[in-house]
């Protein structure tokens, strides 16, 4: 199947090309020429390894033996075998995204990313090693570091701010055992490393490190078709389940509210939606960062704000990248997509046709909520239906509660749950009493005992783990780090 740019859709490669590429050289992201078709109902009859078969598949046609990638992603590393369970609260139903490895909803893309790289390689018959190479403010980097360890072929190298993250995050990553992985701090902040890494591929030469290495340099970003193919598939298993419950018929269509940064995870339910699932409206949830919710009433895209620090920091985005898919699959026209992209990059904002406006707002709602309401919305959903969410949940919940307030809209909604709320410890705690005085380690203890929610163990053997990876660096000192793997 052909992929082009976003930006241009005159050159075409394969989806395996796609993936081995990430971005399209022109900067845009890539999109298949045309969606596939799937069996909607012989999908929904599936457990959850058959469908993530049939629609990565159906999407990722030219990567070989995707039933068996499926199971190499996915067996043994989640909870349970469903992936991504659903919670029916009596209000909402939660879809549980974080059953993974590393406890964050990019799990789901980053276990199957390694396979589909990989495979694609062989496809290609490409002999060099990969490095994947990633700057995090904390979540990606364990979840990339989770799914390539000990993959073949591929190296990763990821670089977090010293004292940037929290210190659960940061032990989650110094940890990471693996003999392909490298983790190193670096003295400054998130930008600093981010901007390091930028230097390292600007300095590489036709993507390769100068030097006697031979790897080829990616990265594990959410612009890769993919991670978001993946994603796809619970939007799949959340509606099977609630046809198994008997909540709606088949035919009925279910709204999906959606806590989001970089608009990977909401486009996946989009393209669900394209691909015959009978969704009604994405609900789309920001922070104070609501640079989308602005964009999805108004039409113009500004990100000519100051950037808030929120307690749902995943989410603390201003450029939201895979908007962009979005905007092309709406007016099907590269050159509108090219002209908006420069004019943001150039003048830091955009406004789109009334006709691309309408026709988002005809999918699509979006609020926010604050740091505030979030926590309010935590202490009340673990009173009221007795359900533990940590703050992106929380703040996909309060927006959800919005959205059923002001339109009185009555079918089913699903609220994606996208980390566990002891990856956020501090935050979880004092929403339900005062976390003062303890380290993120009690408070994750303390929260289990407040709320009787177990800790997953990936999180609560982690003080016990030992230090693999302890060391700080200069930023000017990255490129040479690099060097050394
Ligand atoms: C990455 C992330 C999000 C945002 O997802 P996008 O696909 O970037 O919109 C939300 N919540 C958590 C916990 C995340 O890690």
């Amino acid at each position: 199947m052909l992929y082009h740019s976003t930006r241009n859709h005159l050159k075409t490669v394969d989806s395996a090309q796609a993936v081995l590429s990430g971005l399209a050289p022109d900067g845009g992201l890539y999109v298949p020429e045309k969606l596939p078709a799937i069996d909607v109902a012989a999908c929904l009859q599936e457990d959850t390894m058959q469908m993530a078969t049939r629609i990565i598949g159906a999407l990722l046609p030219d990567i070989p033996n995707m039933e068996k990638l499926v199971k190499q992603a996915y067996i043994g590393k989640f909870q349970t075998e469903e992936l991504t369970p659903t919670v029916d609260t009596g209000k909402f139903t939660v879809l549980e995204l974080f059953r993974g490895p590393t406890s964050a909803f990019k799990d789901v893309a980053l276990c199957m990313l390694p396979q589909l790289l990989t495979a694609a390689k062989r496809e290609k018959g490409m002999e060099e090693d990969i490095l994947i190479l990633t700057a995090t403010s904390g979540d990606t980097g364990k979840a990339a570091l989770a799914g390539f360890a000990d993959v073949e072929g591929v190296k990763i190298c990821v670089f977090y701010p010293e004292g940037g993250v929290s210190a659960v995050q940061r032990a989650q990553m110094v940890t990471q055992e693996g003999n392909n992985v490298a983790v190193c701090a670096v003295k400054g902040n998130f930008d600093d490393a981010q901007t390091g890494v930028k230097n390292i591929f600007a300095s590489a030469e036709n993507g390769r490190l100068t030097g006697g290495n031979r790897l080829r340099l990616s990265t594990a970003n959410s612009i890769n078709i993919g991670r978001l193919a993946p994603q796809i598939t619970y939007y799949f298993k959340a509606y099977a389940d609630l046809l198994r419950r008997g909540q709606i018929q088949m035919g009925d269509k279910v709204n999906f509210c959606v806590p989001t940064g970089n608009f990977g995870d909401i486009l996946a339910g989009w393209l669900a939606k394209k691909l015959g699932l009978p969704v009604g409206t994405l609900v789309c949830a920001s922070n104070a960062n609501n640079v989308l919710t602005d964009f999805i009433r108004t039409g113009t895209y500004d990100r000519r704000r100051p950037l808030h620090k929120t307690d749902s920091p995943s989410m603390d985005i201003l450029v939201s990248s895979n908007l962009e898919r979005l905007l092309y699959f709406l007016s099907g026209d590269t050159a509108l997509v090219a002209d908006l992209m420069n004019k943001l990059n150039k003048d830091g904002f955009y406004t789109v046709p009334d006709s691309l406006k309408t026709a988002i707002s005809e999918e699509f709602w979006a609020g926010y909520c604050d740091d505030e309401t979030a926590a309010k919305t935590i202490e009340n959903v673990f009173k009221n239906q007795k359900y533990l969410c940590d703050t992106h949940t929380a703040t996909g919940w309060a927006v959800a509660e919005d959205y059923v307030n002001q339109t009185g809209d009555k079918r089913p909604m699903v609220v994606l749950s996208t980390a566990s709320a002891y990856k956020f410890p501090a935050a979880v705690l004092s929403a339900l009493e005062s976390a003062e005085g303890m380290d993120e380690f009690a408070q994750m203890e303390r929260l289990e005992e407040v709320s009787g929610f177990a800790i997953p163990a990936n999180l609560s053997g982690l003080r016990q783990k030992k230090e693999l990876h302890t060391g700080v660096i200069e930023k000017s000192a990255m490129l040479d780090f690099v060097m050394g793997l």
